[in-house]
C-alpha cells in the first residue's frame, strides 16, 4: 500500500516557473501547507535519470532530504513517436541554456521533416520523504503535433501539440480545461487517490 501523507507541510520540487504554477494549482484545493523550492533556496538536482520516474524521483528525493520535508517532484515532457520519443527526457534541453521553446518547437517541426504527426506528453510524479521512501505515479494525454504553433496559454510545447478529440492546442485552451485532461492532470489523479485521501 502506498504512504499517506500525514504531513501538513510539501515542498514542490521545481524551479520551472510554468509546471510550478500548474502544480501549485493542482494542489490548492488541499489543506497542505506548500513550499516552493525556489523559496526555500533548494539547490536544482542534476537530471541523471534515464526515464520521465527516475529524474521525478532524483528530483524529489533531493528536495527532501535538503529540506527535510516531504517534496514533490514532477518530471515530464513531450514524446514524439515518428522522433522515437524524442525528445521526451530532453523536453526541456532542447530549448537550450535559455529554455527558449521557440527553438525547441522549431526543432521537433525540422526533425519531423514537415510531417503533423501523433505525439504524447508523459508526466511522472514522484513524491518522497526525509526517510528516503519514494511513490511515483505516471500519467500520459495523447494528441498530435500541429504547426504553425497556436496560443499563449501555457508553457513549453504547449502551442504545437493539440489533444486528441480536441481542436485547440493546450496553448490556446483554458488551463483549468488543460488541468482537466493533461499528463500532469492524470498523474495527479492517480498520487491524490494513493497519497493525499481526506486531505481536502
Ligand atoms: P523537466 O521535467 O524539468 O526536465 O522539463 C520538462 C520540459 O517538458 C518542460 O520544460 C517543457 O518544455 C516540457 N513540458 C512538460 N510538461 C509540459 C506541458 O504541460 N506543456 C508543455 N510543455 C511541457
Amino acid at each position: 500500500m502506498a504512504r499517506h501523507l500525514s504531513e501538513k507541510e510539501l515542498v514542490v520540487a521545481s524551479h520551472n516557473p510554468g509546471k510550478l504554477r500548474e502544480i501549485l494549482d493542482l494542489l490548492a484545493p488541499f489543506k497542505i501547507v506548500l513550499r516552493s523550492a525556489i523559496q526555500l533556496g533548494l539547490r536544482e538536482a542534476e537530471e541523471t535519470g534515464q526515464t520521465f520516474a527516475e529524474n521525478a524521483k532524483i528530483k524529489a528525493l533531493s528536495a527532501a532530504i535538503e529540506s527535510q520535508l516531504p517534496s514533490l517532484a514532477d518530471d515530464s515532457g513531450l514524446s514524439v513517436l515518428a522522433l522515437g520519443g524524442a525528445p521526451g527526457i530532453y523536453s526541456a534541453r532542447w530549448g537550450g541554456p535559455e529554455r527558449n521553446f521557440t527553438v525547441a518547437m522549431e526543432r521537433v517541426w525540422m526533425e519531423l521533416g514537415g510531417d503533423a504527426t501523433d505525439a504524447q506528453f508523459v508526466c511522472a510524479l514522484c513524491l518522497a520523504w526525509p526517510d528516503g521512501h519514494t511513490e511515483i505515479f505516471e500519467g500520459t494525454v495523447s494528441g498530435h503535433i500541429t504547426w504553425p504553433g497556436r496560443g499563449l496559454r501555457g508553457f513549453g510545447y504547449d502551442p504545437i501539440f493539440v489533444p486528441e478529440g480536441h481542436k485547440r492546442t493546450f496553448g490556446e485552451m483554458d488551463p483549468k480545461k488543460k488541468h482537466a485532461m493533461s499528463h500532469r492532470a492524470n498523474a495527479f489523479s492517480k498520487l491524490v487517490a494513493a497519497c493525499l485521501e481526506g486531505k481536502k
